[in-house]
């Protein structure tokens, strides 16, 4: 069967024939197309048709697809044995590997998903101090766990931002506008002792790539220091992509908690939360706060995680920050030359070319981007083998697999797109 044919018969069977409604492609008026293989930089489809990639599965595959080592430390586990219920090897090994990278991580739990994760965390944080209340940022994604799928209402008032959320259950969901120090400060001096924690993306992936003002983490690290609150970075995208030890390192500020995800895995489902000790020693069976998972910890998981985290020690990020700045400068400029004006955001192996004439710092600024312009040069780069995210608001990566002929491929698509 080929993608339109995959894609009918999807659609009996799945809503939106997807199982995560961005891979619809609706934002780009667009049909997905089957994937059939990956390796290295590239995604062939059902088709026939060979991409460049730019999503990397959303980031979890920095090493680019099917990395050798990856691959062979997930087969070697496979062979042992899929899944044990019981404790193994690989969870220790890469425990380590994680609490030497993100030092500020002195205890954590596997989980299955950055969603487990980032939802496990805020229950830590509420069990710890005994408060309900949390400050989430307008536009970032913590996973889909109900309490963080709300919405800024009229006045600021918090609502659900999905049916099936109960209002009690928002109620307790502060938020800010991303950047907004004074906002969350505000938060703060009406309701600090009811406040359990503040979750933060360091630097934001979900609406754009977004990067935070001088002194903002700072300042998160400060109020929640004063008023008793815990800081959760959200670490899940920038663990191991800004840089080895995350944005922590990148902006030299330690959070009390951090979730994990995407690279931890290597391509598989894994997600990671933890932090101090002082806190983590909360956790069920050790403390009173439950959580649990059938598959958590699981050794092919854990095997291709740790072997990932390997090899990302022998990766240049320095160098793969410095290709990427100049790819991503020249393709800029190269839609700029057809008069679309963007704003290019870029730290590290993640960017996103705005197609906007003013700087994106927040969910306001990136909501007023050009989407159909954005539609425009995805649907025409695809065309050309160029595979990037189906939305103008989320962020695109290179890899360590991405040659200079790549990039060179990829600019001259661009040259021939036209709006
Ligand atoms: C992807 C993502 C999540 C959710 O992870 P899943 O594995 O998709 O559940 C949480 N937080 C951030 C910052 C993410 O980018």
């Amino acid at each position: 069967m080929n993608s339109k044919e995959l894609y009918a018969k999807a659609k009996t069977l799945m809503p939106g024939g997807v199982n995560s409604p961005l891979r619809a492609c609706r934002y780009v008026n667009a049909e997905p197309v089957f994937i059939e293989n990956a390796k290295g930089a590239y995604l062939y489809d059902v088709d026939g048709r060979k991409y460049i990639d730019y999503v990397f599965s959303w980031g979890p595959q920095i090493l680019g697809h099917q990395d050798p080592a990856v691959s062979e430390a997930a087969h070697k586990a496979i062979d042992q044995g899929s899944s044990y219920g019981a404790p193994c090897f690989g969870e220790v090994a890469l425990a380590e590997a994680i609490n030497k990278l993100v030092p500020s991580m002195d205890m954590m739990r596997m989980v299955s998903s950055g969603t487990e994760a980032t939802m496990s965390a805020l229950r830590l944080a509420r069990g710890y101090t005994g408060r309900n209340k949390f400050v989430k940022f307008i536009g970032n994604y913590h996973g889909h766990a109900d309490a963080f799928l709300a919405a800024a209402g009229s006045a600021a008032a918090v609502v659900p931002g999905t049916p099936g959320v109960p209002e009690e259950v928002t109620k307790h969901t502060l938020l800010a506008q991303y950047n907004d120090l004074d906002a969350v400060k505000a938060l703060f001096e009406e309701s600090g002792d009811e406040i359990a924690c503040i979750i933060v993306e360091p630097a934001a992936g979900n609406m754009g790539l977004v990067k935070p003002k001088n002194g903002f983490l700072q300042g998160l690290r400060d109020v929640c220091t004063q008023y008793g609150a815990v800081l959760i970075f959200d670490e899940v995208i920038t663990g191991f992509r800004l840089a080895r030890g995350g944005a922590q390192e990148c902006y030299g500020i330690t959070p009390d908690l951090t979730t994990l995800g995407k690279i931890i895995g290597g391509g598989f489902p894994v997600g990671c939360f933890g932090g101090k000790r002082e806190i983590m020693e909360h956790m069920a069976p050790v403390g009173g706060v439950f959580q649990a998972g059938t598959l958590s910890g699981n050794p092919v998981a854990m095997a291709a995680g740790l072997a990932t985290l390997n090899r990302l020690a022998e990766c240049d990020y320095a160098a793969l920050e410095a290709r990427t700045t100049a790819f991503t400068e020249e393709l800029a400029s190269i839609v700029e030359g057809k008069g679309k004006p963007v704003h290019l955001v870029q730290i590290g192996s993640a960017f996103t070319m705005y197609f906007s004439d003013k700087p994106v710092t927040n969910m306001i600024e990136s909501g007023q981007c050009d989407s159909e312009a954005y539609a425009t040069y995805w649907q025409q780069m695809l065309a050309q083998g160029v595979y990037l995210a189906p939305a103008g608001f989320e962020c695109a990566f290179t890899s360590f697999a991405h040659t200079d002929e790549d990039f060179e491929k990829t600019l001259e698509a661009a040259r021939k797109v036209e709006f």
